[in-house]
């Protein structure tokens, strides 16, 4: 019988003791196992997993490891659950939370940092100077579900209240595993970018965080968005969800675009993420003086920089890790609003038993798949189109 020290349960919400998760064995191995269901403790809660979205960075995970780190090391074969853009319900309370309620809907920040560092002190918890140090005799309690601690591909997970969002009633499991996507453009544009109404962005990649970055832009009322890319039918999901240009940097010079778009002299803001080899000194050139990158890609390899130009043009550049300051609240509050469609993005829905069928779909764009979710139960065990 599913119990842990003072954590509440209901009657309508019974929990097995174990669960079906996918485990990452040897790099690209997942395997489907049995594990026992986590107990929240303080300030913890359970999450029945609804959905889960799949991100690149899990591919990264599954074939390469970083930027998972177990134990201090990479991923591989120590019984690790990937996965991190989930979204759930709330099916069990540790000690002491009232802050949320059993049989409430929830989605989830990946990030609870320690709580005790300078970063976290100042909000920005994904940059927690504890980063992985979770186990053994250094538990700092920090937690990167899907990271540095198991994730989402599986039935059931605990979360530290403080990475959990609300969600309404009428936002779909689907959409709700799109809010710390969302979330995480709205750190990059605001809380670290400091963007005001009426400035102008561009993005460069038409990823999901570059769509959905296009989305927040627009709702932020910067003006003009604009989005750039070498996908047509991705170009065209930007225009729907708010840019006011597009460029196929097939088909012309992405930085004489933007510039001739904005009156000549490049716009406020960039935010990178293509990671293409040449797109940091692409994006220097595509702001104005004084103006901002934000870097959001992991490009493959390392490429020479102008830093000379950066330097003489007073050019802003900074990465960008996941979701701080609770931008995930204030995205959820756009998409609550219904500002701008995020499902736009989300293609494909499968059984979380058919994984690696979903996983395929999301790596290999199998039918212009974006987002791909995996979802326990509810879902045939066939594809489902998304809409
Ligand atoms: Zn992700
Ligand atoms: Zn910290």
């Amino acid at each position: 019988m599913y119990s842990g020290p003072g954590v509440k349960t209901s009657p309508d919400f019974p929990i097995p003791d174990t669960m079906k998760a996918w485990v990452l064995g040897n790099p690209g191995e997942l395997k489907l196992t049995e594990k026992p269901v986590p107990v929240p403790k303080r300030a913890e809660v359970l999450v029945r997993i609804d959905a889960v979205a799949i991100c690149a960075t899990d591919l990264e995970i599954i074939d390469h490891g970083p930027p998972a780190s177990i134990q201090g090391g990479m991923p591989f074969n120590k019984n690790f659950t990937p996965g991190h853009e989930y979204m759930g319900t709330v099916v069990a309370l540790g000690p002491g939370v009232d802050e949320y309620r059993i049989g409430q809907r929830i989605t989830v920040e990946i990030h609870a940092g320690c709580g005790q560092c300078k970063r976290c002190r100042e909000g920005m918890y994904t940059s927690c100077h504890n980063y992985g140090l979770n186990y053994g005799d250094v538990d700092k309690g920090h937690r990167a579900n899907g990271f540095t601690t198991d994730g989402g591909f599986c039935e059931y997970q605990v979360n530290n209240i403080n990475t959990l969002v609300a969600i309404p009633d009428a936002m779909s499991d689907e959409e709700a595993t799109l809010v710390v996507t969302a979330g995480t453009a709205m750190y990059g544009l605001t809380e670290l970018g400091g963007l005001v109404a009426g400035e102008s962005v561009v993005v460069t990649g038409p990823g999901p965080i570059g769509l959905l970055g296009v989305a927040v832009a627009k709702a932020l009322g910067a003006q003009p968005v604009i989005l750039t890319g070498t996908r047509d039918n991705r170009l065209k999901i930007g225009r729907e969800l708010g840019a006011d240009y597009t460029i196929n940097v097939r088909n012309e010079d992405a930085v004489e675009a933007v510039r001739r778009l904005n009156g000549g002299k490049g716009v406020d803001y960039v935010v990178e993420c293509s990671g293409a080899p040449n797109a940091v000194n692409e994006a220097v050139r595509m702001v104005n003086r004084g103006g901002k990158v934000c870097l959001a890609a992991f490009p493959h390899q390392e490429t020479p920089v102008d830093v000379a130009h950066i330097v003489r043009n007073n050019i802003y550049l900074y990465g960008i890790r996941g979701e701080g300051k609770s931008a995930t609240h204030r995205a959820e509050a756009f998409m609550s609003q219904k500002r701008f469609d995020a499902t736009k993005i989300h293609t494909h829905t499968f059984p979380l038993d058919d994984l690696p069928t979903a996983i395929r779909y999301a790596k290999d764009r199998v039918d212009d798949a974006i987002k791909v979710v995996v979802k326990a139960r509810g879902v045939a065990a066939h594809r489902v189109a998304a809409e």
